[in-house]
């Protein structure tokens, strides 16, 4: 039986299961972990690979379940919690992510993919519509923020099909969105990784204010104070705007 608080909706459309898996280039990486495998209906798809899959899944019953019905899993493919990996074991290996997500924990799944971006080349997944939505957004529209800004400086995004309620068991409340990211660090982020969340989240916070309002919490540099992006509100910003005004205000601090 799904367990709710695990976010646990079981896909049964084996074409889907098949085109997810399909998303991933399967080139220059030798390792995939698997987030919330469940009973295993992408995992049967990677097993046919090259690539040795890690499945990250805190349900037990799951995994007992896909021990007793596969034969190529053992315990050594599992890895426990997802929201906790350092990765520290595939020894700065690089490794693609896939899954059906539990969409309890949508985005920080996606915080914690930029987070060892250098380790992530890939990563094809299911998510809720909206937040599928969200990280491919461009400019000026309503579901462009945070998500889509933070993840779009490290990966290109695509957004791969739509997926209706109906194809899972239970069926979850709202639609569902597949995008691929493919990792592309924009120029002139490195090294100013934080400070550019920290603008990024703060000019966010208060969208419909100018980013003159909405940075003054972070103590705006005095040579910055005249800049023309001030003048501007968050959403009005490009990638590319966020990081190059980034880099003018970490030289002038
Ligand atoms: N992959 C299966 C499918 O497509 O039918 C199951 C998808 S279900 C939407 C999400 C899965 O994520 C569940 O199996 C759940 O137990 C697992 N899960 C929930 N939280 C997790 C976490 N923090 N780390 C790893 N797996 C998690």
């Amino acid at each position: 039986k799904a367990k709710k608080h695990l976010g646990q909706h079981f896909l049964t459309d084996e074409n889907i299961a098949r085109k997810i898996v399909e998303g991933l280039s399967f080139e220059n990486y030798n390792k995939i972990m698997e987030v919330g495998p469940g009973m295993g209906v992408l995992t049967k798809y990677l097993l046919e690979k090259d690539q040795y899959t890690y499945l990250a899944e805190i349900d037990n019953e799951s995994i007992e379940y896909l021990k007793k019905n596969y034969v190529k899993i053992t315990e050594e493919n599992f890895v426990g919690d997802f929201l906790k990996q350092d990765f520290a074991f595939i020894n700065n290996e690089q490794i693609a992510i896939i899954g059906n997500f539990p969409y309890n924990i949508s985005s920080q799944i996606l915080f914690k993919i930029i987070d060892h971006y250098e380790l992530i080349p890939e990563m094809v997944g299911m998510f809720q519509k909206e937040v599928a939505e969200r990280t491919a957004a461009i400019p000026r529209t309503k579901d462009y923020g945070i998500l889509s800004v933070l993840i779009q400086a490290y990966y290109d995004v695509s957004y791969m099909f739509t997926v209706h309620e109906n194809v899972f068991n239970p069926p979850p409340k709202v639609k569902s969105g597949v995008i691929r990211l493919t990792r592309n660090p924009k120029e002139g982020l490195v090294g100013n990784e934080v400070l550019f969340k920290q603008i990024v989240k703060a000019g966010f916070n208060q969208r419909r204010k100018k980013l003159s309002n909405s940075l003054k919490v972070l103590n705006i540099p005095e040579a910055l104070k005249t800049h023309e992006f001030l003048d501007k509100r968050a959403e009005e910003l490009s990638v590319n705007d966020f990081i190059a005004f980034t880099k003018q205000w970490k030289e002038n601090l």
